[in-house]
């Protein structure tokens, strides 16, 4: 049942252009007309109200209006219908307490998001940024800058959203609050209960004259450059969150923070496991035999390292406290140093006469000419 969706501006009898105000309104009036319990039973109903947040949810948002402007209904994910019910909607937006806090009786304090009054105090969003770091930044820690884009409360206005000169009237209808109460008869029997001042939109103050900056909305948004402190130790995947670096708070509330994921190259030598780092050395047969002063890099430098005679192959050693330092620690892990026999090839004449005396030394009967001599029969015998 591929049903063609009706056009979002139709839904809420809206002209393009409709600016946000013309939209709430339309929504408000449409979602109480709608709204089940003013319509028990009625699918209909219930299918246009649903129909009308998603409208709603839709244009509401500049950016998917925008989208949604561009490539109609392909251009935006409604998100719709996968809870069932009511899922779907902004339950953050409070304009929807004045609908919902009369029908379910206990104001709008039932619903996550819906029980914040419009003019209390709200924290900003949190921001995210990545960073790629070398695998030694990591380990010891640096200094970076991160470029964003974030909310700041308005320098022309400071934050309060009027013209300077002017400032905001105590809205007369809630006198501040923010909120009033209503009467509301359902089945017989009357209750009064908080909804959001409408005259205010909840926010308890009118704005005559809104800030030209800012557009009365208090916050700006500004690109910025942030210097994020990594610690020493910092492992890939994790994250440093700087607290009130996000976008601005509302209402007085705290700015957001700023969450710095942290991802680490890999480096052309070592490899890392927690504060262990792991590094292959290749020494040739004649160091692991006879021993040798080998210089091992570690992420401090070189340092000196006495590979003993008789090393076998694969033989792993550890330079203690050579490793990362500990994520708010003051230890350090180590590192293990693993030999690589190199067994030598491309011999000269005179390197495989010495390995021929060696062998013969050695006590071995595999001299070199048997071997040759058994291919060159093979030869002859073509
Ligand atoms: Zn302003
Ligand atoms: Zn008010």
């Amino acid at each position: 049942m591929a049903e063609q969706k009706r056009d979002y501006y139709e839904v809420l009898g809206v002209s393009k252009g409709a600016s946000d105000d013309e939209l709430k309104k339309a929504y408000r009036k449409l979602a109480k007309k709608y709204h089940p319990d003013m319509n028990p039973g009625d699918k209909a109903a219930e299918a246009k109200f649903k129909e009308v947040n998603e409208a709603y949810e839709v244009l509401s948002d500049k950016e998917k209006r925008a989208k949604y402007d561009q490539f109609g209904h392909a251009g935006v994910d409604p998100n719709f219908g996968a809870g069932g019910g009511f899922g779907g909607f902004n339950m953050g937006d409070i304009d929807l307490g004045d609908i919902f806090g009369s029908f379910f009786g206990g104001g709008f304090g039932g619903f996550s998001g819906g029980g914040q009054r419009a003019n209390a105090p709200q924290k900003g969003e949190s921001l995210r940024a990545s960073l790629t770091l070398s695998f030694e930044e990591a380990a010891f820690g640096c200094e970076k800058e991160i470029e964003l884009s974030r909310t700041e409360p308005c320098d022309d206005c400071r934050g309060s959203g009027c013209q300077p000169g002017t400032t905001a009237e105590t809205c007369p209808d809630c006198r501040g609050a923010g909120v009033v109460r209503i009467q509301r008869g359902a089945g017989g029997f009357a209750f009064s209960t908080s909804v959001p001042c409408s005259r205010c939109q909840g926010t308890g103050r009118i704005i005559h004259s809104p800030c030209k900056t800012c557009g009365g909305v208090g916050n700006v948004r500004k690109k910025k450059r942030i210097s994020v402190t990594i610690p020493a130790g910092i492992d890939d995947g994790q994250a440093v969150s700087l607290r009130g670096q996000g976008n601005a708070g509302k209402n007085g509330g705290p700015a957001g923070d700023l969450i710095v994921g942290v991802r680490i190259k890999p480096h052309p030598h070592f490899r890392r496991e927690g504060t262990t780092v792991l590094y292959e050395h290749p020494v040739s047969f004649y160091q692991a035999a006879m021993g040798a002063e080998l210089e091992i890099p570690t992420i401090d430098g070189k340092v000196k390292w006495t590979l003993p005679a008789g090393t076998q192959p694969d033989t792993t050693f550890r330079l203690r406290g050579k490793g990362i330092p500990e994520l708010r620690g003051r230890g350090r892990g180590d590192q293990y140093v693993t030999v690589r026999v190199q067994v030598p090839t491309n011999l000269t004449n005179d390197q495989r006469e010495a390995l021929r005396a060696f062998g013969e030394a050695m006590g071995e009967n595999i001299a070199e000419g048997s071997i040759k001599s058994f291919f060159e029969k093979h030869k002859k015998k073509k």
